[in-house]
């Protein structure tokens, strides 16, 4: 079978590409069109043509910028690239030469000979700047170009990155101003609450649905709960600031992953999980800040009870490794995808359909904002150590299961 000669047209003005192609296509050709610089790179990259015309005009890279790129490109080196321009005062065809260009065809094209100058092109004509010295002349005039345009973008691009850094810090200085605001009426809240459920007149039961003691336990554990998500939102706001404050002291794992267990079991009273432990009571302890690491391995073993079903069980194994400590929390639940092993870090990264959400830190597949993680990782690597995840993969029937691994330094916590 004959093989159709492609041709790709860089151009942004919409009337040139319709003439061209029209031209171009009655004689046979199969025409690519993209309208700016940096499509084009990619379309020439994945359709190696057999010729490139290019509107030097272009926006993002400029036309000579393409050129002189594509002609450095491993596999497009040989495809010849033919400026097609208006630009027709004196000297433009010599840059369009030395930045690499083939030849130049002045816009408006004339319809009667254009097929003939492609297909010269395309049988490999190239024209040549023909004095030396003109030919240096113009490659100093292209390179002071490119300096220029190297130099007025690194500005603005520097200027745009402190303008970014600037908003985030407002957004992030915002959030934490937020979170502290909203949970000072809340600790009230679940202050008063609390009081009231160890109240002896107050009437009714926890089990007895609209009592009053019923619907009190209800507003403290809902107000508990919210505390949680914006105390989660807190600390990644202060992760991200890189302004988490550690209080440094000696921390013992095995008390540490004992009581986030009971505290875990104790709010999730109805689900049948098994719980096994191992290697831990000969762990030394680690310089770190025990409230957040209990944070981090409560955040990690949550979320290995939310996702095995009833049932199943969470292990979990601690060692000493030279200088380090290794804790593993492995579960027998659902596990998950390889692909998504290191985005689960990610801020509100979650693998449940979003529609099927419902908001628990037990239940079964119960949702969270995504964060618990995100908080994990920031504390586990603010003491220096690292968290991964491990899993052959997602099955709800299969459950092969996942083990998150934490590793901690021995010694002192790097200062932040
Ligand atoms: P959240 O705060 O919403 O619980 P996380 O950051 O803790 O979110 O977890 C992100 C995602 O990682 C969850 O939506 C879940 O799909 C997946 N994941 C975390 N731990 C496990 C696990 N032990 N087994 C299976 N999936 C998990």
């Amino acid at each position: 079978m004959e093989q159709v000669t492609k041709i790709l047209y860089v151009e942004d003005d919409p009337s040139s590409v319709t003439l061209v192609r029209r031209v171009l296509e009655s004689e046979g050709y199969q025409v690519i069109t993209v309208p700016d610089g940096l499509s084009a790179v990619e379309a020439a990259e994945r359709e190696t043509p057999d010729l490139i015309l290019m509107d030097i005009g272009v926006g993002g890279l400029d036309g000579y910028e393409v050129t002189t790129l594509l002609q450095t490109t491993k596999g497009l080196q040989q495809v010849p690239v033919v400026a097609v321009t208006a630009a027709t005062l004196s000297g433009d065809r010599e840059r369009a030469l030395v930045a690499g260009c083939a030849g130049y065809i002045p816009k408006p094209i004339d319809v009667d000979t254009f097929p003939d100058q492609v297909r010269s092109f395309l049988r490999g004509a190239k024209e040549e700047i023909e004095s030396a010295e003109e030919k240096s002349k113009y490659l100093v005039e292209y390179s002071h170009r490119l300096v220029d345009r190297l130099e007025t973008k690194i500005r603005e691009l520097e200027a745009t990155h402190a303008e970014l850094q600037r908003v985030d810090k407002m957004k992030t200085d915002f959030i934490i101003l937020a979170s502290h605001e909203l949970r000072t009426p809340l600790t009230a809240i679940y202050g008063y609450a609390q009081i009231l459920c160890s109240n002896p007149a107050i009437t009714g039961s926890p089990d007895e649905a609209d009592s009053p003691r019923f619907i009190i336990e209800k507003m403290a554990e809902a107000t508990r709960r919210l505390n949680q998500v914006i105390g989660d939102i807190l600390n990644v706001s202060l992760i991200d600031a890189d302004r988490l404050d550690l209080a440094v002291g000696p921390v013992f794992l095995k008390s540490l992953v004992h009581k986030a267990v009971e505290n875990i079991t104790e709010i999730a009273p109805d689900r049948d999980l098994t719980f096994e432990f191992e290697g831990l009571e000969d762990l030394p302890p680690v310089m770190g800040d025990s409230k957040r690491l209990y944070q981090a391995v409560w955040n990690v073993i949550t979320n290995a009870v939310k996702y095995t079903p009833d049932g199943g069980h969470v292990r979990i194994t601690g060692c000493q490794l030279e200088g380090t400590v290794h804790v593993a929390v492995q579960d027998s639940g659902v596990g998950i995808p390889r692909e998504a092993q290191e985005h689960i870090f990610d801020c509100f990264y979650v693998l449940e359909d979003a529609a099927f959400h419902h908001s628990s830190k037990t239940a079964f597949k119960g949702g969270g904002l995504g964060l618990g993680l995100t908080v994990a990782r920031g504390i586990i690597e603010g003491h220096g150590g690292r968290i991964w995840a491990e899993s052959e993969g997602r099955d709800e029937r299969q459950l092969p299961g996942s083990t998150f691994h934490i590793l901690l330094p021995l010694g002192n916590v790097p200062p932040s």
